[in-house]
C-alpha cells in the first residue's frame, strides 16, 4: 500500500473577464496557462529545492530550472548547462510522481544514461521509485499523449 500525496484538491480558477474579451478563446487560454505556470513554478521549484538539499553533498549542482510544455517527456537534464527542464503539465500529477521526475533528472548529473548505477542512485533516496515510475507511465501517460488535444480543445 502506498500513501498517495496528492498535491492539491481540485482547484478552481475564477477570473473576471472584461466584456470585450468574452468569447476570446486565445485570451482565456493565455490566462489559463499563466495560472498553470504560476502554480507549476511554486510547486516544481519546491520539489527541486528539496532534492537539491538532499543531494548537494553528492556534488550535484544547484540547477537552473526551466518550466515549459514538452511534447513527449516529463523532464530533461541539460547537464553541461546545469539545467533541468520540467514539463509544465507535471503540475497535474501528484507530488509523489513529481518528486520522482525531479530526482530522476537530478540523478542525470551523476549518470547521463539510464544505467544500473543511475537507478541505484535513485533507489538510495527513493526506495519506491519503481511504483512511482509505473504510476507515471501508466496512469498519467494520457496527459502526455493528449497534450495537444488539451491545448486545442480545453475551452
Ligand atoms: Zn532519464
Amino acid at each position: 500500500m502506498i500513501a498517495l500525496g496528492f498535491n492539491h484538491e481540485p482547484l478552481q480558477m475564477q477570473v473576471h473577464i472584461k466584456n470585450q474579451y468574452l468569447g476570446d478563446k486565445e485570451y482565456i487560454q493565455k490566462l489559463y496557462f499563466k495560472w498553470l505556470k504560476d502554480m507549476a513554478e511554486e510547486e516544481l521549484n519546491r520539489a527541486v529545492m528539496k532534492y537539491y538539499d538532499i543531494l548537494k553533498d553528492r556534488g550535484i549542482p544547484d540547477p537552473t530550472v526551466d518550466i515549459r510544455i514538452m511534447k513527449s517527456r516529463w523532464g530533461t537534464c541539460i547537464c553541461n548547462k546545469n539545467k533541468i527542464v520540467l514539463n509544465l503539465f507535471l503540475i497535474k500529477l501528484p507530488i509523489y510522481c513529481i518528486e520522482y521526475v525531479v530526482l530522476h533528472e537530478f540523478s542525470h548529473f551523476k549518470h547521463p544514461n539510464h544505467s544500473k548505477k543511475f537507478y541505484d542512485l535513485i533507489a538510495e533516496y527513493m526506495p519506491d521509485w519503481k511504483v512511482r515510475k509505473k504510476m507515471i507511465d501508466e496512469e498519467y501517460s494520457i496527459i502526455r499523449l493528449n497534450l495537444f488535444y488539451y491545448i486545442l480543445h480545453m475551452l
